[in-house]
């Protein structure tokens, strides 16, 4: 089954994971609780996709009046929402508050290679940044496995240390 607008929810998963991984194993900031944030990188990541009925979250009945008030690609997929999300977060716990923008910056990233793009600076710019990777398509799944793999290696590697 083809979903044109959406990257699938594993492939925002193993983006953000892998991401996040890369961050750890760069080992440039201090983070307190490196499970914590991973968890908070992977619900900003899964967050977003909660104005879509077809995703993973969105099918979750509760969410349903969200979709009725935010479209799909909305602006649930603004930087700007993402930001406010994440310094509320941010008002409980600060390293919190960057892994949920993380994980929602990552999945933003991700969106933008699909035909369907996002509305990414809306409202300061309408436009759309889009590419042409299909959702569900081949070069997602390449796309899917690759980073599987390397998170996998990575995780492999945190472990040696
Ligand atoms: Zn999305």
């Amino acid at each position: 089954m083809l979903k044109r607008g959406n990257m699938l929810t594993r492939t925002h998963f193993v983006f953000s994971v892998f991401l996040c991984l890369v961050l750890f194993l760069l080992n440039v900031v201090a983070i307190p609780n490196e499970l914590l944030f991973l968890l908070f990188v992977i619900i900003g990541t899964v967050i977003v996709d909660i104005d879509s009925r077809k995703s993973f979250i969105g099918k979750i009945i509760l969410f349903r009046p969200i979709q009725w008030v935010f479209s799909h690609r909305g602006m649930f997929h603004t930087i700007l929402f993402g930001v406010l999300f994440s310094l509320i977060i941010s008002f409980f716990d600060k390293w919190l508050g960057i892994a949920f923008a993380f994980g929602y910056l990552s999945h933003l990233i991700m969106d933008c290679f699909t035909p369907a793009g996002v509305r990414l600076f809306w409202p300061l710019w309408d436009g759309k940044i889009g590419f042409g990777v299909r959702s569900g398509g081949l070069i997602e799944e390449i796309m899917f496995v690759l980073l599987l793999l390397a998170d996998l290696f990575l995780v492999y590697r945190m472990l040696l240390i």
